[in-house]
């Protein structure tokens, strides 16, 4: 299908992309007004299914942005999820999908705007990730990532990803693929949009919720598949910038790089600079899940058909 002909949900309705219009003077458009999700769909061969994963979750999250941002609406799990399922339906898609699920603010209002609140739901086939390279390098940005004393990393609003913005573009400036950013009190805190962990002596480590980070539903997955299924130690503490140096493995998470390798850091080989074995554990069960290889907990795979 050509993305240009797929379909999307807007206000209620499902329609062809191109006929999906804002209006150029509401909030979203002008201050980026809106928070969102964005979701994976993994086809099963074996299953002939469609399963989005961990749909529940994420329209929690929603909820939870929706909540903590102010805007006046009544959505509920059941109703955002509903409308999730319709228009991937309506798709018939028959192959791994992203999905992007963004409330916002329309009208005529300012940036203080509670309402009127409106929804698209936008859905797209994507395969996966899939770099040239077993993984990428990073610097540690000179931008300091956002926090709850002033634009909350906790709340997935489209306006936090201007930090993420200039610390990637920093990065690509300075040939690296990606950044690290540090926190108000110069702990790591995350990459622009996904978590971080790192391995030292076989424990895995990540920053607490509280690092000025994104309460990733990726990053709650890998902290239960290696607990659950890899009997691995996993802390949830601060880590500094050099532990990145001396780690013997660092990986990025989230629901669109899924498990995505860091092999430098600061120009610094990380371990021995190639895709380590317990990120390659990791990758290996979180793809069984994902294709049903495994089955961990029913409630992860929603089918779609
Ligand atoms: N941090 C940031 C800043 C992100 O944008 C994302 C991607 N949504 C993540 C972390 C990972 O979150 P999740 O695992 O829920 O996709």
């Amino acid at each position: 299908m050509k993305n240009e002909s797929r379909l999307m949900w807007l206000s209620g309705n499902i329609i062809p992309v191109e006929d999906a219009k804002v209006n150029v003077l509401s909030p979203t458009s002008q201050f980026g007004l809106n928070v969102f999700e964005g979701l994976r769909g993994y086809w099963s061969e074996k299953d002939k299914q469609l399963y989005i994963f961990k749909l529940e979750e994420h329209c929690e999250r929603l909820l939870k942005s929706i909540k903590m941002v102010r805007f006046e609406c009544d959505y509920t799990v059941d109703f955002l999820k509903n409308a999730i399922l319709d228009v991937v339906k309506a798709n018939n898609f028959l192959e791994d999908i992203a999905i992007r699920q963004t409330v916002f603010v329309d009208g005529f209002g300012n940036w203080a705007a509670t309402g009127p609140v409106d929804m698209f739901i936008a859905p797209i086939a994507k395969g996966r990730q899939l770099i040239d390279k077993d993984g990428i390098s990073c610097c540690i940005s000179s931008w300091e990532r956002i926090s709850d004393k002033c634009l909350p990393p906790k709340i997935k609003m489209g306006a936090n990803y201007m930090n993420s913005r200039l610390g990637q573009m920093e990065a690509h400036r300075n040939g690296y693929d990606s950044t690290i950013f540090l926190n108000n009190a110069g702990k790591v805190s995350e990459g622009p949009g996904a978590c971080l962990f790192i391995v030292r002596d076989g424990k895995l480590i990540t920053p607490t919720i509280t690092s000025s980070i994104l309460e990733s539903i990726t990053r709650t997955t890998v902290i239960d598949i290696a607990r659950n299924n890899l009997n691995l130690v996993v802390e949830e503490r601060e880590i500094d910038r050099t532990e990145l140096y001396i780690a013997d493995e660092v990986f990025m998470c989230g629901s669109a790089v899924e498990i995505l390798p860091v092999l430098s850091v600061d120009k610094m080989p990380v371990g021995s600079g190639k895709k380590g074995l317990i990120t390659q554990n990791i990758e290996q069960c979180y793809f069984d899940i994902l294709r049903r290889d495994i089955i961990v907990n029913d409630s992860w795979l929603t089918p779609v058909y």
